[in-house]
């Protein structure tokens, strides 16, 4: 058996899994000592599923997600995204990997002030020069999935916090991304809004086929996962 041959098929996700993360280990240089901030930590994600992960602050989950999503490169171990070895990665491929196929929802919204919601929305379709009519399209949809068809005309400062967040998410879903990755999505929320934006993550996974990993402390938002995996200071374990 050649080489390749043999080599081939532990890079290969096993089963359905669109997330792959092997004994992935992150330590940040912290004064004279280290931080371990993830810890050997294996992950396994089916396709179209809700993943919860959850952990007190300073638990790792930022950390996860960073490396999940080619925002930050590990220590040690590997991540493979869709087949693709995210870890491995040079900048322009992760910055086109960003833009196709992992899309981030930051607690802070982290929209553009001048723009108005759908604007915001079409921006990542501008950056991969997709076609207007298209653009519109799927501004409309997307707008109307997250139940904001009528604020379309808004600018952030004329939304609630709910209200933006649902435009970011929106916005994360533009380019038909495989994987949602949200820190601490509701973090900036209060209960029943955050409880909401839970409800329309669950419903764009759904609605998009897609595959999301929501890093949250609240309790509360953990009844609409699939699965739930709690880090405990850099440690993985199923809960
Ligand atoms: P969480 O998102 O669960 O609050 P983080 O992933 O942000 O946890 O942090 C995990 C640990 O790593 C914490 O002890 C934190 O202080 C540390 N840490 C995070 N980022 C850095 C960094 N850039 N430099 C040094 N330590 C860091
Ligand atoms: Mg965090």
């Amino acid at each position: 058996m050649s080489l390749s041959a043999a080599s081939a098929p532990a890079r290969r996700p096993a089963g359905d899994a669109i997330v792959v993360a092997t004994a992935l280990t992150r330590d940040y240089p912290s004064g004279d000592g280290v931080v371990h901030a993830l810890r050997s930590v294996d992950l396994s994600v089916g396709r179209g599923q809700l993943l919860a992960v959850r952990g007190r602050s300073g638990s790792g989950k930022t950390t996860l997600l960073n490396l999940l999503g080619g925002l930050d490169r590990p220590t040690s171990g590997s991540v493979m995204v869709d087949g693709q070895e995210v870890s491995a990665m040079g900048e322009d491929e992760l910055v086109e990997v960003r833009r196709r196929t992992i899309a981030f929802v930051f607690q802070s919204f982290g929209l553009v002030p001048i723009l108005t919601a759908a604007e915001n929305v079409e921006v990542p379709m501008r950056l991969v020069r997709a076609e207007p009519g298209e653009r519109d399209r799927r501004v409309a949809d997307l707008l109307e999935i997250v139940g904001l068809h009528e604020r379309a005309r808004h600018r952030p400062h004329e939304l609630s916090g709910g209200e933006q967040q649902r435009v970011a998410i929106a916005r994360a879903l533009a380019n038909r991304p495989r994987l949602l990755l949200a820190d601490e999505p509701t973090g900036q929320l209060d209960s029943e809004t955050g409880h909401r934006i839970m409800l329309v993550l669950r419903q764009v996974v759904r609605a998009e086929g897609i595959t999301a990993i929501v890093a949250t402390h609240d309790p509360l938002m953990i009844d609409v996962a699939d699965r739930v995996v709690e880090l405990q200071d850099g440690v993985l374990i199923d809960a």
